[in-house]
């Protein structure tokens, strides 16, 4: 079974994506953090991504496309994934479609964690941070889930169609939430 998961920050998308990986035995394939790991490296594609990353665009269809089928040809991970920040675009949705196939796989449902800007706001509001003044915290994350949201939206109208989309109300609590996406996933 492989899985794909969308949340806007601050939806939790961390914890329910590490108690799937627990409670499963998949395995998180996170864009973001095994970019962040190639930065690291100071290797001359880290050093490109690095400069993508920290001038806030999208690092190229290519370069993430060659890291997740390096993850997809495995055979220790095969039918065990879960793809966190990615699809980011339409492109990378069909790419991904076309990698799965080439190794004998598919995606088995779409999990989308669905929480309201207020929610999120509440939820700053009460992990008040120290360094920054609320309200530049909160202008920040009002950002990222416009972007989120309509960056994802031709995305997850694709999976939609598909008929592979489910809809995870993140406003309830984490433990209704685990239950939720248990029960669906024991449905594959
Ligand atoms: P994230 O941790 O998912 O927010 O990703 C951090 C950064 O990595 C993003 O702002 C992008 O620059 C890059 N990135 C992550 N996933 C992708 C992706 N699927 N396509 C392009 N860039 C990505």
């Amino acid at each position: 079974m492989n899985i794909v998961i969308f949340g806007p920050p601050g939806a939790g998308k961390g914890t329910q994506s590490k108690f799937i990986v627990e409670r499963f035995n998949m395995y998180q394939l996170s864009t973001g953090e095994f970019l962040r790991k190639e930065m690291s490296k100071n290797t001359s594609i880290g050093k490109k991504i690095s400069s993508v990353i920290n001038s806030g665009s999208l690092v190229s269809d290519k370069i993430v496309s060659d890291l997740i089928e390096k993850i997809i040809s495995d055979k220790q991970y095969q039918n065990r994934i879960i793809f966190d920040g990615y699809p980011r675009n339409l492109n990378q949705a069909k790419n991904l479609d076309n990698l799965l196939q080439r190794y004998k796989q598919k995606i088995h449902i779409v999990l989308k964690l669905s929480v309201s800007l207020e929610t999120i706001k509440k939820r700053i509001s009460e992990r008040r941070s120290l360094e920054k003044r609320i309200d530049d915290v909160e202008e920040i994350a009002i950002k990222r889930y416009k972007t989120y949201e309509k960056s994802t939206e031709p995305v997850i109208e694709y999976y939609k169609k598909l008929n592979l989309l489910k809809v995870i109300d993140g406003e309830n609590t984490i433990n209704q939430i685990n239950k939720e996406i248990s029960d669906i996933i024991s449905l594959i």
